[in-house]
């Protein structure tokens, strides 16, 4: 029996890629990789790239010459572009499904009722075409009963052509023959360990755990096992999280361009994390009240050094002055002369709703300067939403160049910020 309710899972292909191919289309149909934060390791590669065999993870410097022989085009990472780009597909989305829970930057779930004839290939394909029209990204679809379901469809959508970038496992009566392509490691919700357990005992793909004894993964695993085993047989057992849960921290960090060793520098960082950081606080209606700032050489330096240090804010704040001082304070406590540095962050924690806030009986001057603050931290905040993330920054972390990230294969910011939106001269 076909479920009036079909799970949905949307996932777009070669996310990072596709945006830059997007933003660029002059390098549409050739091979092309993005490198990490400082231009280090190559995190993604679309296709052609693959089918080329240029592997993920490894460091750029040693695959630079083999790039430039095969015409591969690289790109330094701009998640500026990408988070713009997911934030659109999103709200499409949104607007074009029941319910939705994002589950990554690329991905998300889904549910839709099923029309009369239960068919959905229409309404998929309809949506690929939308989003490839509005956003200029391939989507692949999976659909199923159950979230573990839609995820295989996923897969299968992939794997196979003629599938065109959409399928629906629900539809087909004996899953027999698709389960067991899936390998048992590429099932969501099994991770490395449950599946090297898993294999152990003869378990390959997602039609054995589907029919392996019950009793043996409940044992091991308990209720987590089980549920995928459900799932797997399309019984619902994982809700969608439609509503984000609240974040409990807020993590900034940066490796350095090149190391820095003085304490000036070091404050202009941490000055432009806690900027950024109290923005993040803001947008998500959150306050902290226990900050921690950190710093450390590299792994590879002789004598490595690393230091933290706490401050407790006696009232929770999302206010950037409020944070910012306690924090330039601290960074005299974590710099130690003569260390070359080469990274450095900031963890914001015991995150509170600023809905539930007590109120604190501040005295009238208080009241006064926080609705100031406030003000103004919201002015900022919406000119930098609007105009792009620096427009209006705060003298204390303006930066000298050199020890920003490396980026030097950067794309441009064309969806992002005003000065780098193209002219269209029309005669
Ligand atoms: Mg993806």
């Amino acid at each position: 029996m076909i479920m009036s309710k079909a799970i949905i899972q949307i996932d777009a292909n070669n996310f990072y890629a596709s945006c830059e191919q997007m933003i660029d289309p002059s390098i549409k149909g050739k091979g092309l990789v993005i490198l990490s934060n400082n231009d280090g390791c190559i995190i993604a590669r679309n296709s052609e790239a693959r089918k080329m065999g240029i592997p993920m993870g490894k460091p750029y410097f040693k695959l630079k010459n083999k790039l430039n022989q095969l015409n591969i085009n690289v790109r330094s990472s701009n998640y500026e572009l990408y988070g713009d780009i997911s934030n659109r597909l999103m709200q499409l989305l949104r607007k074009n499904c029941e319910e939705l829970e994002i589950y990554s930057i690329d991905e998300a779930f889904a549910t839709i009722k099923r029309p009369s004839n239960k068919y959905l290939y229409q309404w998929g394909s309809e949506l690929r075409g939308l989003i490839y029209q509005n956003i200029g990204i391939p989507i692949s679809i999976g659909i199923g009963d159950t979230k573990v379901q839609s995820k295989i469809a996923n897969h299968i959508a992939k794997k196979i052509k003629k599938n065109s970038g959409l399928f629906d496992i629900s539809i087909i009566e004996n899953k027999d023959y698709f389960l067991s392509q899936i390998r048992i490691d590429e099932v969501w919700g099994v991770g490395k360990r449950m599946s090297e357990w898993l294999r152990i005992r003869g378990i390959h793909n997602a039609k054995d755990l589907r029919n392996m004894s019950s009793m043996k993964l409940r044992e091991k695993y308990g209720i987590v096992g089980i549920r995928i085993q459900r799932e797997l047989n399309g019984e619902k057992c994982i809700p969608l999280q439609v509503k984000q849960p609240d974040r409990k921290e807020i993590c900034i960090s940066r490796s350095f361009g090149y190391p820095i060793d003085s304490l000036a520098e070091l404050k202009k960082a941490i000055a432009k994390f806690v900027i950024s950081g109290s923005q993040k606080l803001r947008k998500y209606n959150q306050s902290t009240s226990m900050i921690t700032i950190f710093t450390n050489t590299s792994h590879y330096s002789e004598g490595f050094f690393k230091s933290e240090a706490k401050a407790k804010l006696e009232i929770p704040s999302d206010d950037t002055i409020t944070i910012l001082k306690p924090c330039l304070e601290l960074t005299n406590k974590i710099f130690k002369p003569y260390k070359k540095l080469i990274k450095a962050g900031i963890i914001m924690s015991n995150l509170q709703s600023k809905k539930y806030q007590q109120n604190i009986l501040f005295n009238i001057q208080d009241v006064k300067q926080e609705i100031k603050r406030n003000k103004l931290n919201k002015i900022i905040d919406s000119i930098n939403t609007k105009n792009g993330r620096e427009t209006l920054n705060w003298s204390s972390s303006v930066l000298d160049k050199e020890w920003s990230p490396r980026r030097n294969k950067i794309s441009t910011f064309k969806t992002t910020k005003i000065e780098s939106i193209p002219i269209i001269f029309a005669n």
